[in-house]
């Protein structure tokens, strides 16, 4: 093949020759022929399948790397290393494969092609899952060889080992149902063994396949494993495997994927890292916690194929990151990631090339991991942590392991939401999921003075306003604004002996604000360092950065 990679691909023992085949971007079987430039076959059954039926299809694929490519490099099989999803064809019709820009579709007489999902609740978008469309839940087998000295890995329980011919086989089957999507990883590991008990004393192994030399921030990766267990099962419902693995897989690739009980993630994300700064970003931890959510949302429960439904798998992998890092270093500790993903949404949104969204209808993914982190972090701030996880809860029992259709659409999750959150904060509801309202908080002008008693009166003035932008980025104020923002004053911040610098607040309460400037006075008992509007960040600001100030005296 032209690209250095060879394929072949047998379907019930006959050769189907192929000349190219591309894994990525995306992993579905796509072959091109002189002939046959569609990639596509159509097999004609003897008779119809019928409901419940079944029928054996037997694939022989090949993948190898016969020589060195001009351009670029593949990534799937490694010395050491190996990540493939094994080279199994996709069943069924694959829209992805379409042209999909306007201009290249103009060129060859076609019409545009929408870039968004079928809508709420259509019949075949609820009933087919965001991911797949080849199968819903399925049973899963895999027997797996490799090289003597590596270990290969697939989702499932390891149910025998052995070495024959030279080869050292894995045998791998998962005992409850789980959605099609799975990799196979082989690599020359070594092995860290854990374990997290349930409160009702039921064990998962924890186990962290890893490049020898890149041992650093394993403890990080246990302990976000353990953290994440513990909460997301208290808050959200049990983990429905008894393991969990990370597998360390070389940086040719820079991500992460959440396959069920099976986690291979990228030596990028933080396996050499160093962390020993204790006030920088700990991605590492982060990543884990989000990666392990995925086996709530997206494992069990599965996202349908309609507008926006992909929130229900990051947005809410996200919140759950951000509930973890919330209680390893506290409320008043999270702005940086906050900030961070503020950031990255304002970024996402300025380079927007077509229109941008409502949330719940989200369909990039500026929306659903950084908006999606705050607007839901926002709501739990607001309405309280364990009011919005019973909320989410609800949801997962309702659609959590769901074998038959109608799968979860991000409306679904939005009404269980919405049933937790009082009229006093509807409008909130209505600018994060059914809006795109940005606020143009800051603080103008923060004094303080000594009162006696070791006590000071800070005078702060605010100016807050909030606009609502339209698809196309056309904005317009909004009328009658009478929100809840954080008002905030800060001592200096506490450093800890190993470094790490807590936020301290004096004061940090919300106040009900209309558009225009607000002068607050406080009463403090500490002498104040910094004063702000929204000093968090936990509303979607246009500048952030000017949200606190240094007080003057
Ligand atoms: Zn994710």
């Amino acid at each position: 093949a032209s690209d250095g990679q060879k394929f072949s691909l047998s379907v019930d023992q006959q050769p189907v020759s192929v000349t190219k085949f591309d894994l990525l971007p995306n992993p579905v079987l796509s072959w091109f022929t002189d002939q046959d430039t569609a990639g596509y076959r159509i097999f004609a059954l003897p008779k119809p399948l019928m409901p419940g039926d079944s029928a054996t299809l037997e694939i022989k694929t090949s993948l190898t790397n016969p020589g060195f490519v001009n351009n670029g490099y593949r990534r799937e099989i490694l010395y050491n290393g190996t990540f493939t999803s094994a080279g199994i064809p996709s069943i069924g019709y694959d829209p992805n494969g379409e042209l999909e820009s306007d201009e290249d579709r103009k060129k060859y007489g076609l019409v545009e092609k929408p870039d968004d999902l079928p809508p709420h609740r259509d019949p075949y978008g609820e009933k087919t899952m965001l991911f797949n469309d080849d199968a819903d839940l399925i049973n899963f087998e895999c027997i797996v060889s490799t090289v003597p000295d590596q270990i290969a890995v697939a989702p499932g329980y390891l149910q025998r080992e052995w070495t024959e011919n030279g080869r050292r086989y894995f045998h791998y089957k998962q005992d409850s149902k789980i959605d099609y999507f799975f990799n196979v990883v082989s690599g020359r590991y070594s092995v860290l063994r854990d374990k997290w008990t349930s409160p009702k004393g039921e064990d998962v192994n924890i186990e962290i396949f890893y490049h020898q030399e890149h041992h650093y921030n394993l403890d990080r990766f246990v302990a976000a494993l353990k953290d994440g267990l513990s909460y997301f099962h208290q808050n959200f419902g049990p983990y429905q495997f008894r393991q969990v693995r990370i597998l360390e897989f070389p940086r040719y690739a820079a991500f992460a994927q959440s396959f069920p009980n099976t986690i291979p993630y990228s030596e990028d994300f933080g396996w050499y890292a160093d962390f020993s700064d204790p006030n920088d970003y700990d991605y590492g931890y982060y990543v884990t916690a989000h990666e392990l959510a995925h086996q709530w949302w997206g494992h069990q429960v599965v996202p349908n194929f309609t507008r926006g439904s992909n929130l229900v798998s990051e947005s809410l992998a996200e919140y759950s990151a951000l509930m973890i890092a919330k209680q390893k270093y506290g409320p008043d500790n999270v702005q940086q990631f906050l900030k961070y993903d503020l950031d990255g949404y304002l970024r996402g949104r300025a380079s927007e090339s077509k229109k941008e969204n409502v949330f719940i209808n989200c369909n990039r993914s500026y929306q659903w991991y950084q908006k999606g982190s705050i607007i839901l972090y926002g709501l739990q701030d607001y309405i309280g942590e364990e009011r919005l996880n019973s909320a989410i809860k609800a949801f997962r029992d309702s659609f959590g392991m769901k074998e038959n259709p109608p799968f979860a659409g991000s409306y679904d999750l939005h009404d269980f939401i919405q049933t937790v959150v009082p009229d006093s904060l509807q409008y909130y509801m209505e600018d994060s999921w059914h809006k795109l309202a940005l606020y143009e908080n800051r603080v103008v002008t923060a004094k303080a003075k000594s009162i006696g008693n070791e006590e000071y009166e800070v005078t702060l003035t605010v100016k807050a306003n909030k606009r609502y932008a339209d698809e196309k980025g056309a904005e317009t104020d909004a009328t009658n604004m009478d929100d809840y923002i954080d008002i905030g004053v800060f001592a200096p911040d506490k450093v800890e002996a190993n470094g790490k610098k807590l936020t301290v607040p004096l004061y940090l309460k919300k106040h009900k604000l209309t558009a225009g400037d607000h002068t607050i006075t406080i009463k403090v008992n500490k002498k104040p360092e910094k004063a702000g509007i929204d000093p968090y960040n936990k509303l979607i600001d246009r500048v952030p950065e000017d949200n606190r100030k240094e007080v003057e005296f």
